[in-house]
């Protein structure tokens, strides 16, 4: 379990409860860098959502868990927890929203490891590598072939011969050339 909350404009809250385990953390965010703060506490497995309080003397989380009630205080100078419950008759409750991932928490990505490009067929399409091929039903692609655009190409004017763009002199006749 994972709840977000907004302090203010720029101070973010992240509490989450892992195994017996609540880790509180505390970013701030100012135009051009992110700074947080983060503290971990063994509370036990929480019993419900955790409630935020606002205090004249900072922010109040409250924590209850199937080891009692916890209380947290949290200040721009750090996270604290309290020993003795504080009073909470003029604290405002504010909201925590319920996430399911949070920033803090290391996302675990698993990938197969690569299989040999195998050729593949996928109904009429089929595709190979090496020279790249695809065909798709009567269509068919063909690339790592070279391909000699048409408008590119010469021809001796003397015997016919495919003569290079670059060729000064025909190679099958000896011809010259013109540019
Ligand atoms: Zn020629």
């Amino acid at each position: 379990m994972a709840y977000i909350a907004n302090l203010d404009a720029n101070q973010q809250l992240i509490i989450e409860n892992r195994d017996i385990q609540t880790s509180i953390a505390l970013v701030s965010s100012s135009p051009g860098q992110q700074q947080s703060q983060s503290g971990g506490i063994a509370t036990g497995h929480w019993t419900k959502a955790p409630q935020l309080f606002k205090t004249p003397s900072g922010f109040i989380l409250q924590i209850d868990s199937d080891r009692g009630q916890y209380f947290m205080q949290i200040q721009a100078s750090g996270i604290q927890t309290l020993a003795t419950p504080p009073l909470l008759d003029n604290a405002q409750q504010l909201g925590l929203q319920e996430i399911h991932q949070t920033a803090t928490s290391q996302t675990k990505m698993e990938f197969e490891p690569m299989k040999p490009m195998k050729p593949m067929e996928m109904g009429n399409m089929s595709m190979s590598m090496n020279p790249m091929s695809m065909r798709m039903g009567n269509m068919s692609m063909e690339m790592g072939k070279e391909v000699k655009s048409t408008s590119a190409r010469r021809f001796c004017t003397q015997c016919g011969q495919e003569v290079e763009a670059s060729d000064r002199f025909c190679g099958s006749c000896g011809h010259q050339l013109k540019n």
